[in-house]
């Protein structure tokens, strides 16, 4: 399952307009897949104060101790642990800065525009009648 967090569709959909999942009623399963995918996750400058304080540590200590920078250099994305999960995938699947996870993290499935997303995310199967949401 490569770069999905890299291929997220930029979230310009007008309200109303075709969206192919972001009508659905998706119950997130906590199976922690999207959470382990190889890409970058996004983290706005305006995100990395609300989580360095959700942490509490400063946004400098955060930075340097949960982020790198993009190949670019213009953005900040989190890092991973060895297995390659997100830095702050929790054991029980449960991302350990839920309320204030980045917005790449808030739109996903809804905003994503992915291939095969209901194959890649099992709540998205379940809300098309594909699977049974837990
Ligand atoms: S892949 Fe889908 S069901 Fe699994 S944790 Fe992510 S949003 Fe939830
Ligand atoms: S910040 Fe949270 S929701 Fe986003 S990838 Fe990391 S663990 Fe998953």
């Amino acid at each position: 399952m490569s770069t999905y967090r890299t291929t997220q569709s930029a979230p310009t959909n007008a309200p109303g307009a075709a969206d192919p999942v972001a009508h659905l009623h998706h119950a997130c399963q906590q199976c922690g897949a999207c959470c382990r995918w190889s890409g970058y996750v996004i983290v706005r400058r305006d995100e990395v104060d609300a989580i360095a304080a959700h942490l509490g540590v400063t946004p400098e200590q955060f930075a340097n101790t949960y982020a790198r920078l993009t190949s670019s250099r213009r953005n900040l994305s989190l890092i991973e642990q060895d297995d390659g999960s997100c830095v702050f995938l929790g054991a029980d699947n449960r991302c350990r800065i839920h309320p204030v996870k980045p917005r790449q993290c808030r739109d996903f499935p809804a905003r994503w525009t992915v291939p095969d997303l209901e194959t890649a995310c099992p709540a998205v199967k379940a809300a098309q009648g594909g699977g049974q949401p837990v």
